[in-house]
């Protein structure tokens, strides 16, 4: 046997033992877990359903017909396309869809809470494309007459809207008629809330957006993947064209089947009853924090996440990120609106609910959680008590179950 496979056990156990707070991250279920490792990662089916190029794809096509009905129903999209390998593939085929190399785009910047692949100069979004950033006010919140100045003065060919790190709903009317004034198309990217915008909890980027991407892995707790939505016949055929041949082969028929089956149950009430939950907590979360006398970017949460501001701890978030992993607390550093420090040092936690939500934590144990952190605080440099916390983190978060 593989020694990989002991490897994988023990990262079940140490998720089984760990406070997850990572925004981005959830727990696929056991029939999606199924899914992942079934057959159907021996299968090539290069093509679309009815129109693929190997023989052999009697259930494959049934498979991905059911995934594209359910996403289609899910976010009340005319159009779907499930085959992207992950979001930032996804995104990538939108800009092969609509542009060309050279071309100007306009997208929240990563400092900001925006994604790498909506135009920072490491990607390819930003190495290939003109790409110009927007960021935030002083508050905290998205700097719309900003974006209205950029997009007036460099004509971007494209405006994306979406975020990975921003507390605060995002006005996709506002950003699609500034698009809509310069003759852009407008991309939201709404990996981070794609469940909120399903179930009604966030406003929806139609009819405000051309076309939506969003992963399959976060909120809507699916295995890796992505979702291209659009209500537009012609960007549908251009999207479908960018996705296979533009960009891949063969789809992960296994992932696309976790997909399928991930979106039948977030189409479920119990799921929005979920996504309900995941904003509670997090507000609770915020409130927890700030009752013990840590900042909150913005003021709090309208959404599944918390930026905290270290500054008045003394502590920097990388710090503070590795030493709540050493209680098995899972986090990440995250840079605050206009830090002035370091990417790998930066002021700042990103916190998230969407992973504890779905084991059953409720308000109530947002206070736990936010006391824990607190203690690590102030015991940064305390090794014992540090494993104090450890044991006590364990006892708490192992008796949810997923
Ligand atoms: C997570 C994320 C992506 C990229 O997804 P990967 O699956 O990691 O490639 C793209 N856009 C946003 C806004 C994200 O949060």
């Amino acid at each position: 046997m593989s020694k990989v496979l002991d490897l994988i056990q023990q990262e079940t156990n140490r998720q089984a033992n760990t406070i997850r707070l990572i925004a981005s991250e959830n727990y696929a279920s056991p029939e999606i877990l199924t899914a992942l490792g079934s057959s159907l990662t021996n299968k090539y089916s290069e093509g679309y359903p009815q129109h693929r190029y190997y023989e052999g794809q009697e259930f494959i096509d049934q498979i991905e017909l059911i995934a594209i009905e359910n996403a289609k129903k899910l976010f009340k999209s005319k159009f779907a396309n499930v085959q992207a390998y992950s979001g930032s593939p996804a995104n990538l085929a939108v800009y092969l869809a609509l542009l060309q190399p050279g071309d100007t785009i306009l997208g929240l910047a990563l400092s900001s809470g925006g994604h790498l692949t909506h135009g920072h100069k490491v990607s390819i979004s930003g190495k290939w494309l003109n790409s110009i950033s927007y960021g935030l006010t002083t508050d905290g919140y998205i700097n719309y007459d900003q974006i209205e100045k950029l997009a007036q003065e460099h004509k971007p060919k494209l405006i994306i809207s979406g975020h990975s790190a921003y507390p605060r709903q995002v006005d996709f009317k506002r950003i699609g008629e500034i698009a809509k004034s310069i003759g852009a198309y407008h991309l939201a990217d709404i990996s981070h809330i794609s469940g909120l915008v399903a179930t009604g909890l966030h406003p929806h980027p139609f009819p405000y957006a051309d076309i939506i991407t969003t992963t399959t892995h976060k909120i809507l707790r699916g295995p890796r993947g992505a979702l291209i939505l659009t209500n537009d016949p012609e960007l549908a055929q251009k999207v479908d064209k960018a996705v296979f041949p533009g960009l891949q082969g063969g789809p992960h028929n296994n992932n696309i089947a976790g997909i399928a089956i991930a979106l039948e149950y977030d189409l479920k009430p119990e799921y929005t009853d979920y996504c309900k939950q995941v904003i509670t907590n997090a507000k609770a979360l915020s409130k927890a924090m700030q009752n013990r006398d840590f900042e909150i970017v913005s003021g709090g949460t309208e959404n599944h996440l918390l930026l905290v501001d270290l500054r008045n701890k003394n502590i920097d978030g990388d710090t503070l990120s590795k030493a709540l992993n050493k209680v098995n607390i899972e986090t990440n550093k995250n840079t605050i609106p206009f830090d002035t420090a370091s990417p790998f040092k930066p002021n700042g936690i990103r916190l998230g609910t969407p992973a504890v939500t779905t084991l059953g934590l409720k308000e109530q144990d947002m206070e736990t959680i936010s006391e824990f952190i607190s203690q690590v605080v102030n015991n940064i440099d305390n090794q014992s008590q540090l494993e104090k916390i450890k044991t006590q983190v364990i006892e708490f978060i192992s008796k949810f179950k997923y």
